[in-house]
């Protein structure tokens, strides 16, 4: 599969702080990527090495296969939607979104025909002739990416697009924002720190923390077996020391019961939360406390065995 971007050594130092540290990471073409990572691992600031608007101090950026570590932002075929909406008050919405287009010295009419196909799609079709200050955040949000989509990129980097937005919004918008950049054919990279948003949009999954890598891979394949103990933690799964090992285990991969297992071992319950969809229950265990995804419906023991039915074994905590 063909490589949409290639980030080869990349470190980035604001003064002394070091906001990315040898980012070595491929992002193969037409997919969904997402990179998590808590607030401050240094997210913003790979997008950004990526859209050409930071310079990395180290390394190199591949686009297409082309080095375009030094490619001035417009001519990279990339765009980026920001957390806050960032369009003009006094400009309406049809002329937010044909901005890129007169920027970079073309007419807006010759992109007529796309305006009105990318509305139609984002339903928007209806806002056109509206300021900003008379749409809903989440129209705002629409309106970003149907300005970023008019200049036809071949990437586009979403950085936290929906974190302004509330839930029930948030996880409609995802979907169908997902759902028309696939059709599209462009390379996504979407950047968040909710592992929920993460797990349910995402083709490829890469962790950052503190700067650096934590792993990168397939989701499902990042999911159930993290390549570190790092990701195993922003992922919030449980890392244990078990006889001289270090056990992660998701969440969901810890069963309760007295069923047979190789690892099991007795523990006690100590608090339960409601979660969506599911029940968060945290048992104390002579290795520490283990958190377990328990359907809503069923009573939680007190007194249980744990079972350890889908975990990976790292050299160390
Ligand atoms: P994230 O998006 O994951 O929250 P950022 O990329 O914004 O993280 O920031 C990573 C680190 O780099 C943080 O410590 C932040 O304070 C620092 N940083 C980011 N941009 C700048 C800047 N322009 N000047 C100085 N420090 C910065
Ligand atoms: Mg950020």
């Amino acid at each position: 599969m063909a490589e949409a971007v290639r980030l080869d050594g990349v470190s980035k130092y604001f003064g002394r702080t070091k906001a990315l540290e040898n980012i070595s990471l491929i992002l193969l073409d037409r997919k969904y990527h997402v990179i998590l990572g808590p607030s401050g691992s240094g997210k913003t600031t790979l997008l950004r090495i990526i859209a050409g608007l930071e310079e990395p101090t180290k390394g190199k950026v591949y686009l297409n296969g082309v080095d375009s570590t030094h490619t001035p932002p417009y001519d990279r075929g990339v765009s980026i939607v920001f957390q806050e909406p960032v369009l003009f008050p006094h400009l309406t919405v049809e002329e937010n979104i044909l901005f890129p287009i007169e920027a970079r010295g073309g007419k807006p009419s010759s992109a007529r025909g796309e305006l009105l196909r990318l509305a139609r799609m984002l339903r928007i079709e209806g806002l056109l002739k509206r300021k900003p200050d008379e749409l809903s955040g989440g129209e705002k949000q629409r309106v970003s990416i149907a300005r970023a989509l008019i200049t036809k990129p071949r990437i586009v980097l979403l950085d936290e697009p929906y974190s302004n937005l509330d839930l029930s919004l948030r996880e409609a918008l995802r979907w169908e924002v997902k759902n028309i950049l696939m059709s599209l054919g462009v390379t996504v990279v979407h950047v968040t720190h909710d592992q929920d948003e993460a797990l349910e949009l995402a083709d490829y999954i890469h962790i950052i923390y503190k700067g650096r890598l934590a792993d990168t891979g397939p989701r499902d394949k990042v999911y159930w077996s993290p390549a570190t103990p790092m990701a195993a933690r922003v992922l919030a799964h449980n890392v244990i020391e078990l006889d001289g090992k270090c056990v992660v285990v998701p969440i969901d991969g810890v069963t309760l019961g007295s069923e047979q297992c190789s690892e099991s071992f007795k523990a006690s319950l100590i608090e339960a939360r409601d979660r969506r969809g599911y029940r968060l229950a945290v048992y104390e265990t002579q290795y520490g406390t283990v958190k377990v995804s328990a359907p809503k419906d069923k009573e939680l023991p007190e007194q249980a065995f744990l079972c350890l039915s889908k975990y990976t074994i790292l050299d160390e905590c």
